[in-house]
């Protein structure tokens, strides 16, 4: 569960490591939650839920009517990886204990930090802790992963000195996306990492030095009107650039920077449009107008009459019945039944033609036999 609670917490500690006046700039800054957000608190309810009922010797129920399909499916991978987790753990360690919705009390290292582990295991080889995150935006990996160590930090105030464990485990649930990531440590090097940020994590706490943009700037409640994050994702534009033409070089980083920079921008607008409509703001030199709209048909029943009476058939004046998207269609069934559902029938039309960082992990298109057929990517 989000550790909505801490000053410092565990979620947002890739910022507050990276920037350290973070924090305190966003404790100022009113909370917004969002779908998503209301999304994954559903979502871990029902994890917990589930997971405590094997924990209790209960068998699994059926899905209860009022959960989606895409939920009920997603957690289940959720239970299914601790399940295995819990059992492995006992292969070697019987008296293997495991706790859900843990809550993790890291302040030995950052001020009053604290979080919730979704699901913990203290055994006599190592201490884990697996977290579920019900997002399929972004692949988040357990290596390196600062929210992790902390809560195994956590873990180990707890229970490590007890048990001696040696090493820790740190598992991401990641279902809607097929992604199950484990990280371990030597406990000595977790204990060396928490040394190493507790200067930084004082100096957060405190809401000390200086700003610093990157990529950790995401999900900043400050973004929209943060100047050094400004500065970042302009400074490239500006730089090298040649007077008269742009270089090659130069659009190579504007390019490389331009979903970032267009993320900013739609950051920037939002905030200054929500400011025009509920504080009356007035930005120099615009102004809030109306957007483009489509006609549309107020009322379909009277529509349908009115074109049935003038003589026009059924057949002419209505669609034929069609499917729901594929996305809708996931969410009602579960991504796993609808896959052994549709079988060959669901296909992945080529993607159009499209320039990304050479980090990125497709591989090059054959670009002999591209022609100016229409792509499909927004089918899946
Ligand atoms: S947006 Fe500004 S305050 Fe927020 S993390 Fe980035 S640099 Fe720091």
């Amino acid at each position: 569960m989000p550790d909505v609670h801490a000053f410092l917490s565990a979620s947002a500690s890739h910022r507050w490591l990276s920037c350290t006046p973070s924090a305190a700039i966003e404790a100022k800054l009113p909370d917004k939650t969002s779908q998503y957000a209301e999304e994954g608190t559903r979502a871990h309810a029902l994890a917990e839920k589930r997971l405590n009922r094997f924990l209790e010797g209960k068998p699994l129920k059926r899905k209860p009517k009022d959960v989606d399909g895409e939920m009920w499916e997603a957690t289940e991978v959720y239970v299914d990886a601790c399940i295995e987790k819990i059992n492995d753990a006992r292969k070697t360690s019987p008296d293997a204990e495991v706790h859900v919705e843990e809550q993790l009390d890291f302040s030995p290292w950052v001020p009053k930090g604290f979080g919730t582990g979704d699901m913990v295991i203290v055994s006599d080889d190592f201490i884990e802790v697996i977290d579920l995150k019900y997002g399929k935006g972004v692949k988040v990996s357990a290596e390196n992963n600062t929210q992790m160590m902390l809560y195994a930090l956590g873990l180990y105030n707890t229970y490590g000195m007890l048990y001696g464990a040696e090493k820790v485990r740190m598992t991401i649930v990641q279902p809607r996306i097929d992604n199950i990531s484990t990280a371990e440590m030597s406990t000595e090097d977790l204990l060396a990492w928490g040394e190493s940020i507790k200067p930084v994590a004082e100096k957060a706490f405190k809401g000390e030095g200086e700003r610093c943009a990157g990529e950790h700037c995401r999900f900043c409640k400050a973004k929209a009107t943060c100047r050094k994050l400004a500065d970042y994702e302009l400074e490239k534009v500006q730089e090298d650039l040649e007077p008269e033409e742009l270089t090659d070089i130069d659009i190579v980083y504007i390019l490389m920077r331009s979903d970032s920079i267009k993320k900013w921008l739609t950051t920037l607008e939002e905030y200054a449009l929500d400011k025009a409509i509920n504080d009356g703001i007035t930005w120099p030199g615009m102004k809030v107008v109306e957007g483009r709209s489509n006609r549309k048909i107020n009322d379909t029943d009277l529509a349908r009459k009115a074109l049935t009476d003038a003589g026009y058939s059924m057949d002419e004046i209505m669609k034929p019945q069609e499917l729901q998207t594929i996305t809708a269609l996931e969410k009602i069934i579960g991504k796993k039944r609808f896959t052994e559902l549709m079988g060959d029938n669901l296909i992945k039309p080529q993607g159009k033609p499209t320039l990304v960082p050479e980090s990125d992990k497709r591989p090059p298109m054959e670009l002999e036999n591209v022609t100016d057929k229409d792509f499909d990517d927004d089918l899946l």
